[in-house]
């Protein structure tokens, strides 16, 4: 066993949360209003320039603004970094032909402000690891008389034996009434041997949730009952009359539950199925650039911003298949989706129109039929394998690309099964 230093993000409850709480509100309120201003900024810009300014721009245009002396500055830094972010995705979508992606929008809801998720870098907490206790700072605007910090008491949600410490940063996060914190902390893992030098590709998609090529086999889990899930939720939802209401916050936060329960069995799936055939590593196509920087810091923004639901269950994904693969000594590597999909994996021809149809990819120039996902899994497989196994290729029998092996999730035995051994709900 070798030791890295990998970053871990802990959650915490807060224990004094009623003493704390209307501390946490401003600064989540802040957070929006200077993300509001910036966004008009970025509005205006355009507008005159016809040019999108950087997070860096922005930050000189607006660091005497009175707005951004409600939070720390680093943690202002982060809102307008993360505003710079969501215009970059939104590029790479629209650059990508997704023509449905909107620009990121003005954080507010029937006339109110969200609260907004706080970032604090080094200088903005201290962290008093001895009785379990982060100081996060306010801005000067908002320090009343002899306090400019909130004193959060946090336990550390999950494991017991948990410890936290080199914390790098701490996110201050409202989820379902209440604030969390987020605790991000470099942390020193053993890791393991790998089960051997194999390659997968992981087609991350829609329909099918995702799909897995080995080179010689391949493998497909549907999203259907991942849809049925959000579908019953959003039903359910909808009859609400009061869209704020316990009941509505308790069906999202089962909703986030079934989803969240969906997503750990599908990559503990992968992993396992990786691990049998010896698979090292794994590249995962990547949506767009929405990972986690190494600092820990989200590139997503799903909750407030436009990114839809899958963009930002796909990247939470990717982190729970990368933590559990890491435990069987298997390294996750995320690389560009460009042109997987339009390129057929055996003769490598790139077609110009969309060569999908009905989910089949169907290659002029060589015959291949393929199942569209898998074609692509593989793609990703292959961008990153030496050539002499491309080449080689074009000589090996296809058949498993245009068939694969569906796996379907059985909810009463949370596991994925083959679909002649899965119990499907109607
Ligand atoms: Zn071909």
């Amino acid at each position: 066993m070798a030791n890295k230093v990998v970053t871990r993000t802990y959650r915490a409850r807060v224990r004094n949360h009623s003493q704390v709480r209307d501390g946490l509100d401003s600064l989540g309120f802040a957070a929006s209003k200077l993300w509001n201003v910036a966004r008009y900024t970025v509005g205006r810009v355009w507008d005159a320039c016809g040019q999108i300014p950087s997070a860096f721009d922005l930050q000189k245009y607006l660091k005497d603004h009175e707005r951004y002396a409600d939070l720390h500055s680093q943690s202002s830094q982060r809102v307008l970094a993360e505003l710079g972010e969501a215009f970059t995705a939104w590029y790479g979508h629209r650059s990508n032909g997704n023509t449905k992606a909107n620009p990121p929008g003005y954080r507010k809801h029937n006339g109110e402000h969200p609260r907004s998720t706080v970032t604090f870098k080094q200088k903005g907490f201290r962290h008093d690891a001895a009785n379990d206790r982060i100081r996060l700072s306010k801005g000067s605007n908002l320090k009343d008389g002899w306090s400019d910090f909130i004193l959060c008491e946090y336990d550390v949600i999950g494991p017991r034996d948990t410890t936290v410490e080199n914390v790098q940063q701490v996110r201050a996060v409202y989820e379902h009434g209440v604030w969390r914190l987020h605790i991000v902390c470099r942390v020193e893992v053993g890791v393991a041997e790998p089960p051997g030098d194999r390659t997968a590709g992981v087609d991350l998609g829609i329909c099918n949730v995702a799909a897995v090529s080995f080179g010689d086999e391949s493998l497909l889990y549907p999203g259907g009952s991942l849809k049925e899930n959000e579908y019953y939720f959003a039903k359910k939802r909808a009859e609400c009359d009061d869209s704020l209401s316990r009941e509505a916050r308790r069906l999202d936060q089962k909703r986030t539950d079934r989803r969240t329960h969906f997503f750990h069995t599908l990559s503990k799936e992968i992993v396992e199925r990786c691990a049998e055939r010896g698979v090292g590593t794994v590249f995962v196509g990547d949506l767009g650039g929405i990972r986690d920087d190494e600092n820990g810091d989200p590139k997503n923004w799903g909750k407030h911003g436009n990114l839809d639901l899958h963009g930002w269950a796909f990247d939470r994904f990717t982190t729970m298949l990368e933590y559990k693969a890491e435990m069987q000594g298997i390294a996750v590597e995320t690389v560009s989706e460009r042109d997987t999909s339009k390129t057929c994996s055996v003769c490598g021809t790139k077609a110009d129109s969309q060569r999908v149809e009905r989910g089949l990819y169907d290659c002029d120039e060589c015959g291949t039929v393929a199942n569209a996902d898998v074609n692509g899994a593989e793609n990703i497989r292959l961008k990153n394998e030496s050539t002499s196994e491309s080449t080689d290729a074009v000589d090996r029998s296809n058949g498993w690309l245009a068939q694969p092996a569906a796996r379907l999730f059985d909810k009463t035995r949370g596991a994925f099964f083959p679909r002649e051994q899965a119990v499907r709900e109607p």
